[in-house]
């Protein structure tokens, strides 16, 4: 995750966009990318999706993933410590289910 991370970084800094990338405009663009991403399953079946168009899909996931890890960058956020940390939320609330022995 950390190579990803610096790599993105890079490729913004390499290109003087930092100073343009305020949270606000980066929420959007996590959200935007979102749609990008709901787009390619407009009108077909998640299966006819993925057979026709996986390039695509693949290509706004990771808009997607590209415009979040800079967002975290601006806020400060380690992004994968929030994962992990959430995870454990998530844990508490979605307990794993006990198995019923009959
Ligand atoms: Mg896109």
């Amino acid at each position: 995750m950390q190579e990803i991370i610096k790599e993105v970084l890079k490729f913004r800094n390499d290109r003087g966009w930092a100073g343009n990338h305020d949270v606000k405009n980066l929420a959007i663009s996590i959200s935007l990318e979102a749609n990008e991403l709901l787009e390619c399953f407009q009108w077909t079946t998640a299966e006819e999706s993925i057979e026709n168009d996986k390039q695509a899909i693949v290509e706004e996931m990771a808009d997607v993933l590209i415009y979040l890890i800079q967002m975290a960058d601006c806020m400060h956020v380690d992004l994968e410590k929030a994962v992990k940390d959430k995870l454990v939320k998530n844990a508490i609330k979605y307990p794993i289910p006990e198995k019923t022995t009959k």
